[in-house]
């Protein structure tokens, strides 16, 4: 664990730690807390919890749990420790939800989309066809009791990575408070969860480099996730390809969005809504967000912003 510590107030210094995990940049800071040690053990249990479920889910690891569903597609159940047990059950819920505009089954077509854009082509047709017939979160068959997990169809194969930052950020907080801390701000690859004061988080402009914000609102106690297609794309012929497939077409979503950034105070809900608004646009999304009781700032394709009722007095455009 790097540890940093620097004077922040009279009782407490900052304790923070950065590691890389889940296939990206981690950012945990604690700011005021009981006791310095008791917090930075719980720094330390954090990020080592962080690390676990990398271990455990990140279909990069050829010995993850998830490595090992992929590999046995079509040939039987195997065994799954209780977080991907958990992510499972939860991602079939929210395919469910959006009508399968969630589905974490799209790594096959993840996975071709990606290829192409090492050779800064576009597949044909019938690739994107042939990668869209396997995927379906409903050929996710749990057993919560025998503990084992089954992809129906040889081929098929998943990926959490739309739900594993906001899952990996709730564990954080919890892991955080249980060690005395007050006041904290988690950033894991962009998934925000902030306790205590009152913070100012940015709206990233989707055509500016990182960090240049189109505008920002302040958050307190709540986490702050945000699914936009300026992070991961390739462009061929002046269209831009980004990493958000449409379950339904199998081509990049495109529902009149540049990014959804969603607050609330469960960052695994908001990473799944978000993924969720994102590919079904604002007329199918913003009702689902409102029965969830989450906030929303969504930058269209002109990019026009609109905040959900709860963040207009909040919004702050620059
Ligand atoms: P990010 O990972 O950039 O924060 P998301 O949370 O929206 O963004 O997740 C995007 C990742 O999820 C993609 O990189 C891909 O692995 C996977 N994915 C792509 N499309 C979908 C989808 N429709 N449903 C679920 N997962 C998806
Ligand atoms: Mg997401």
């Amino acid at each position: 664990m790097q540890n940093s510590k620097s004077k922040n107030n009279q009782q407490n210094t900052m304790l923070e730690t950065t590691f890389p995990a889940l296939g990206t940049g981690n950012r945990i800071q604690a700011f005021e807390y009981d006791d310095r040690v008791t917090a930075g053990e719980a720094l330390k249990r954090a990020e080592e919890r962080v690390r676990a479920l990398h271990d455990r889910l990140s279909v990069f690891q050829l010995e993850s749990e998830l490595s090992l569903l992929n590999a046995s597609a079509g040939c039987g159940p195997v065994p799954v420790g209780d977080d991907a047990m958990f992510l499972l059950a939860k991602s079939k819920h929210y395919s469910a939800l959006s009508c399968g505009a969630f589905s974490v089954t799209t790594r096959v077509l993840s996975s071709l989309w990606r290829l192409h854009a090492r050779c800064g082509t576009v597949p044909s047709r019938a690739e994107v066809e042939q990668a869209l017939s396997l995927v379906s979160d409903e050929d996710i068959l749990l057993d919560e009791t025998a503990k084992t997990a089954e992809l129906a169809r040889f081929g098929q194969s998943l990926d959490l990575g739309s739900i594993a930052k906001g899952y990996a950020a709730d564990e954080v907080l919890r892991i955080l408070k249980e060690g005395g801390v007050r006041d904290a701000l988690i950033n894991l690859g962009g998934t925000v969860s902030a306790l205590g004061r009152p913070r100012r988080v940015g709206i990233q402009h989707p055509d500016r480099v990182t960090g240049i914000a189109m505008g920002r609102i302040s958050v307190e106690n709540t986490c702050v996730v945000t699914s936009g297609d300026y992070e991961r794309y390739y462009e061929v012929d002046g269209v831009r390809y980004h990493h958000i497939l449409d379950p339904k077409t199998g081509y990049p979503a495109r529902s009149g969005l540049r990014s959804v950034t969603l607050i609330g105070s469960s960052a695994l809900e908001l990473d799944a809504l978000s993924t969720v608004v994102f590919v079904n646009g604002a007329g199918e999304g913003l009702p689902l967000l409102k029965e969830a009781g989450v906030d929303a700032v969504l930058v269209t394709d002109q990019l026009d912003v609109f905040c959900t009722d709860g963040l207009r007095e909040n919004f702050e455009l620059l």
